[in-house]
């Protein structure tokens, strides 16, 4: 897990991945945003999930569960909804300026790269 914030780019768009199991879930999958902090509040709730699912587990002395199993995804859910999807910005305009900014990084780094290859 990275939470560094770094002073560039801090409000370019961009993708938040999740676990590839269910990073296309609606709600607790990843997610487009030009906002550093919904990337920290995105590992705050997921981390926070992981310890709920480590108290149920003792509270029910169940033996084993999978780390991002049943139990972590319906904790995990119940604080996506409240703490961080409601704050999300609008997925389908903030995906296009994501694209939009991507191919723009693109066409300005790669002649940046062929003429540095050339050294
Ligand atoms: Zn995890």
């Amino acid at each position: 897990m990275n939470v560094a914030i770094p002073d560039e780019n801090y409000d370019a768009p961009r993708r938040v991945y999740e676990y590839a199991s269910f990073d296309s879930d609606p709600v607790i999958g990843g997610f487009f945003t030009n906002n550093l902090e919904h990337k920290l509040l995105h590992h705050i709730t997921h981390e926070i999930a992981h310890a709920a699912q480590c108290n149920h587990k003792y509270f029910h002395q169940m033996s084993r569960i999978k780390p991002h199993g049943d139990e972590f995804k319906m904790f995990y859910r119940e604080l996506r909804e409240v703490f961080l999807n409601p704050f999300l910005p609008n997925q389908e305009l903030m995906e296009a300026k994501f694209r939009k900014h991507k191919k723009l990084a693109y066409s300005i780094e790669i002649p940046n790269m062929v003429a540095a290859s050339r050294i």
